[in-house]
């Protein structure tokens, strides 16, 4: 059997006390076991990380640029080795993998322009003689711990910008697809990254409990469920670190009376569906605004949910793959049943759905639910699996309440033709990131990416300029040069500029 293991800046043997099974989703194999480290091991990585970061973070930021340069280079020219390794463990097509890739390229591209951000602010003559500036210093070492579903994307989200800014970084990736980290780690060496400023260490919750308490990180970076975000976020702040903690999702896609069902259609049909709705960004809600609207959704949502077509990884044809394990497989099965057992409407069962050839993979048909209620525990929380909800609204008011008092607020869409109604949306919902006629509002990576309400603890999103800000401590200086005269009296009383 094939070992995952770490990619660090010192050479082990690889053993573990404890390995955690990967699995193949498109036929529910064991495929590989990965070694799950300790803090001893994580001492070492610091110990590491320690060395090698203050020259890295002496190199000029235009080199430290280049370096970026040239690690997008080499992730271009191993896309389609990257992309399926990704998909043989994720089990999202090999299309999206190389989706997931390319956007956690583009906070890259945004690093090649580190030079830009890292500029510091200055002020001449605050005061008699007086300047000020400021500077932006890296934090020292930082963690990054993130999820299953986009193995390539949410690391480079966070070890660029921090890597790019003078810091080292400690990546801990889910322990369920935690090749492509490895393979990332070595293509940054091989772009000029120097031994220990990006390194992977497996694990679990038990490296989770040591990076948390290690009292030479200084920031951690967290994307998963929004419990486990809420504890890292809780824990970390206490032993006095900067913590950024994503948690998960319920989005919402509003379509009012006068929007083109036709595209809804399409886009409900990628956006709920697409990497079998295992997005945090996903809109696994839909909301048609008046009982008209709801009706014409639903009979056109009908065939197109059931024209999806499920199937492996490598299918160039499938719409999606499988979800990630049996044990998710089951829990989106037992939301499903609980869903009928709710009340609401089981218009599109996809249950016990398997694929010839391949029926002990992870595969989940789609599903769609008609007559969602907001007081369904099924409505309330995360299913993360390729299940639409309708929940029928009566008015824009109605349709505006459900995301805005929704315990989730990473993203919410709104569908229609009229900008006055699209306007008054995005100013009032209580969500962070909403989509005018776009079903999946990632910023780009230049702007940043975050959610409100239990989707995020912390001040700070990520990537773009909230990313620098993150990963960077700002020093203000004030400066005086006396030209040798006559000294000053003391001063008892605050210094002002008044
Ligand atoms: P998860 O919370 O199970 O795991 C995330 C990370 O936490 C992994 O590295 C895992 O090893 C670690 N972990 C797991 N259990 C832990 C515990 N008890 N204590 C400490 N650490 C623990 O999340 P997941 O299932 O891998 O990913 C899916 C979730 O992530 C969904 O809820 C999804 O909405 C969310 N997500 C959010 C965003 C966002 O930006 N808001 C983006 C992607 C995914």
């Amino acid at each position: 059997m094939r070992d995952i293991s770490h990619k660090l800046a010192f050479a082990h043997d690889g053993e573990a006390a404890r390995y955690s099974d990967v699995f193949n989703p498109n036929d529910g194999q064991v495929q590989a076991r990965v070694a799950l480290g300790d803090r001893a091991l994580l001492d070492r990585a610091v110990e590491a990380a320690k060395a090698a970061q203050p020259a890295w973070a002496a190199v000029n930021p235009q080199r430290r640029a280049r370096v970026m340069f040239n690690f997008k280079a080499l992730v271009e020219k191993n896309m389609d080795e990257l992309a399926h390794l990704l998909s043989s463990e994720h089990g999202k097509v090999i299309a999206d993998s190389r989706g997931d890739i390319q956007r956690g390229l583009e906070v890259i591209e945004f690093c090649c322009g580190i030079p830009h951000a890292l500029k510091g602010e200055y002020t001449q003559g605050a005061g008699p003689g007086i300047d000020v500036y400021s500077m932006r210093q890296p934090i020292g070492i930082g963690a990054g711990i993130t999820p299953f579903n986009f193995p390539a994307m949410i690391p480079l989200w966070m070890s660029g910008v921090a890597i790019a800014t003078g810091n080292a970084f400690i990546l801990k990736p889910s322990e369920r697809d935690p090749s492509v980290p490895v393979r990332l780690g070595e293509l940054f060496l091989e772009a000029g990254l120097p031994e220990g400023i990006f390194q992977v260490i497996q694990g679990d919750k038990e490296m989770v409990d040591a990076i948390l308490d290690h009292p030479d990180i200084g920031a951690i970076s967290f994307v998963g469920s929004s419990d486990i975000a809420h504890y890292v976020y809780k824990r970390g702040v206490d032993n006095g670190k900067r913590v950024q903690a994503m948690g998960g999702a319920k989005n919402h896609g509003i379509v009012m009376p006068d929007a083109d069902l036709d595209q809804v259609v399409n886009d409900l049909s990628g956006a709920a569906f697409g990497s079998a709705g295992e997005r945090c960004m996903a809109l696994p809600v839909v909301v048609p605004v008046g009982e008209k609207t709801a009706l014409a959704l639903r009979e056109k949502l009908i065939p197109a949910i059931q024209a999806l077509r499920v199937g492996v990884s490598t299918d160039p044809e499938a719409h999606y793959g499988p979800v990630i394990n049996a044990a998710h497989k089951a829990k989106i099965e037992d939301y499903i049943q609980m869903g009928v057992d709710e009340g609401a409407e089981l218009v599109v069962d996809g249950r016990g759905f398997t694929l010839q050839g391949h029926e002990q993979g992870f595969f989940v048909g789609p599903t769609l639910f008609d007559q969602v209620k907001p007081t369904m525990r099924t409505y309330q929380e995360e299913i993360f699996g390729p299940v639409l909800q309708m929940v029928r609204a009566e008015s824009f008011e109605d349709a505006l309440a459900l995301p805005s008092q929704h315990q989730y607020g990473n993203g919410v869409a709104i569908f229609t033709r009229n900008g006055h109604a699209a306007r008054e949306f995005a100013a009032r919902v209580n969500v962070g990131m909403v989509g005018i006629n776009v079903p999946i509002p990632v910023p780009v990576a230049y702007h940043t990416f975050g959610g409100w309400k239990r989707s995020a603890f912390g001040d700070t999103n990520q990537h773009g300029m909230e990313g620098v800000k993150f990963w960077t401590k700002v020093k203000t200086i004030t400066q005086r040069w006396p030209d040798g005269g006559a000294s000053g009296d003391s001063a008892f009383v605050i210094p002002t500029m008044g």
